[in-house]
Parts: C-alpha cells; sequence; structure tokens
C-alpha cells in the first residue's frame, strides 16, 4: 500500500503525513525502512516518547488539538503544527520558540466541517485576529489545515474541500503573501482523493497506511 500511494502522492506533489498515532514503534519502521520520513501524532505525550525513541532524521508533525501547557514539550523539536486553532495558542507557540531559539512552522486549522465537534478558526475569528497572527515573530505560518465532516457523501466532502481551499486561496493572496505560506493540509484515509483533486497539497493518512 505504502508504495502506490507514494508514488500517487508524489505524481500530484502531495506530501505525506504518515499518522502513527496508537502505532507501535515497529509499525512506524516498517514504514520508516520504505522511506517515510514524516509522521503525525494527535496526542503531546505519545509524539514526546516516540521522537525520544525512534530515529532523530523523522520529522514529527502534530496534528491534534493542543492545550496551552503542553506547547512546551513539543516546541523543541517538532517541524510543523496543524492544529492551531486560537491567538492563545499561537502566541503561546511564539514565546516557546523563542525560548528554544527556533520559529516554529505552524498551520491555522480552519472548521470547515458541518460537524459541532471539530476544532478550528472560523472565518470571522480568524479574519479579527490575522494582524495579531502575522505579528508573532516567532513562528512561520506556513498554511492551513481542514478536516472534513466524516461522510460517506462526496458531495457535502467536495463542498467543504471547495470552501477550505478558497479560504486558504483568499488568504495567500490577501494576507499571508510570503513564499513560506503553501501549505494545504487536507484529507485522510477516507477522502484524500477528493481532497487532491480540490487542492490540497499535504494529507494526513493513518489507518490507510498501518492496515
Ligand atoms: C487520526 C487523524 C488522521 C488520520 O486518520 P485516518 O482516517 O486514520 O487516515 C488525520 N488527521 C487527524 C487530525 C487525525 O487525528
Amino acid at each position: 500500500m505504502y508504495q502506490k500511494l507514494k508514488t500517487f502522492l508524489d505524481d500530484e506533489d502531495v506530501v505525506l503525513v504518515a499518522v502513527s498515532k496508537t502505532r507501535s514503534n515497529a509499525a512506524i519502521m516498517e514504514l520508516y525502512d520504505q522511506g517515510q520520513r514524516i509522521f503525525g501524532e494527535n496526542r503531546v505525550q505519545e509524539l514526546v516518547a516516540k521522537q525520544s525513541e525512534l530515529p532523530q532524521d523523522i520529522a514529527w508533525h502534530l496534528i491534534g488539538h493542543l492545550q496551552k501547557n503542553k506547547v512546551k514539550y513539543v516546541a523543541p523539536f517538532v517541524s510543523l503544527i496543524h492544529s492551531v486553532d486560537s491567538l492563545t495558542i499561537a502566541q503561546e507557540i511564539s514565546k516557546e520558540g523563542s525560548k528554544n531559539q527556533r520559529i516554529i512552522p505552524i498551520l491555522l486549522q480552519v472548521k470547515i466541517a458541518m460537524e459541532d465537534s471539530k476544532y478550528g478558526w472560523d472565518t470571522e475569528q480568524l479574519a479579527e485576529a490575522v494582524d495579531e497572527l502575522k505579528a508573532l515573530e516567532n513562528v512561520e505560518i506556513k498554511g492551513m489545515m481542514g478536516m472534513g465532516t466524516f461522510t460517506d457523501d462526496e458531495g457535502i466532502t467536495l463542498q467543504e474541500f471547495a470552501t477550505m481551499k478558497s479560504i486558504y486561496q483568499e488568504y495567500k493572496e490577501h494576507h499571508f503573501t510570503s513564499e513560506a505560506f503553501q501549505v494545504l493540509s487536507m484529507g485522510m484515509s477516507g477522502d484524500y482523493e477528493l481532497a487532491v483533486k480540490s487542492g490540497s497539497t499535504m494529507v494526513r493518512i493513518g489507518s490507510l497506511l498501518f492496515s
């Protein structure tokens, strides 16, 4: 599965984040040995443990909701935080970035799903916070992340991805105009093909790769 998926994504110029939450180090090493170097975790504690136990050339992404008091644990090494959903968290990441003398790459998680449970900015909140986000010195805002509704209805998913793409495009044109802003993280095991069609540049895939 890995090579086939990787070839498809490489052809489309889409980056693969292998979502390794709940998976063993041995299972992660199987993908590592096939060449995968980017892994994503949704819990800080698990991310920190795996980072210390596994090869140091792995780029670790945090994809799950982040609490303020946990930022300090990932700040020294995290390669990309996908799930920045408030100004408070972005400020904390910048503060910890400064302490660690690094600029931490982040994505802004935008709420696109109709489901109520998902985290993320709504467009009004984002518009209000954008100037303060841009002023943060020790984060680099590299793009946006979105999660679609968990549904079999492709129409709903496509509509949500189209909304995500247009918000991303709008912010890229008007607010985050540097070259660095180029990542649109959307698509998981069940909807990555629709996501790629809709303009995703980075997919987060777990179950499909590890089953
Ligand atoms: C678990 C998870 C994924 C991967 O989900 P799969 O359906 O296993 O591919 C992607 N993104 C986030 C934020 C996740 O928590």
